[in-house]
């Protein structure tokens, strides 16, 4: 499951996904988040720590997308 960034409402796990390259923009896990986090379960926990070089570029891109939302609202 993957949701586009329009798709994604508050209750959605915003971690990133890359397997819908030709679809065009970013895709996102879309499970239903934990309490008080933006992710789901499985990807808190990988949230947690320093992570991979790609999982800390995927966090930019999603703080920029963030920011964007915010500009537009
Ligand atoms: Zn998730």
């Amino acid at each position: 499951m993957s949701l586009s960034l329009l798709d994604l409402s508050r209750h959605h796990c915003r971690w990133p996904v890359d397997d819908a390259h030709d679809s065009g923009g970013h895709r996102f896990c879309g499970e239903v988040a934990a309490r008080g986090s933006s992710y789901c379960a499985a990807h808190a926990a990988r949230a947690v720590g320093t992570g991979t070089q790609g999982e800390r570029s995927a966090l930019q891109v999603l703080r920029h997308q963030a920011m964007r939302e915010t500009a537009e609202e």
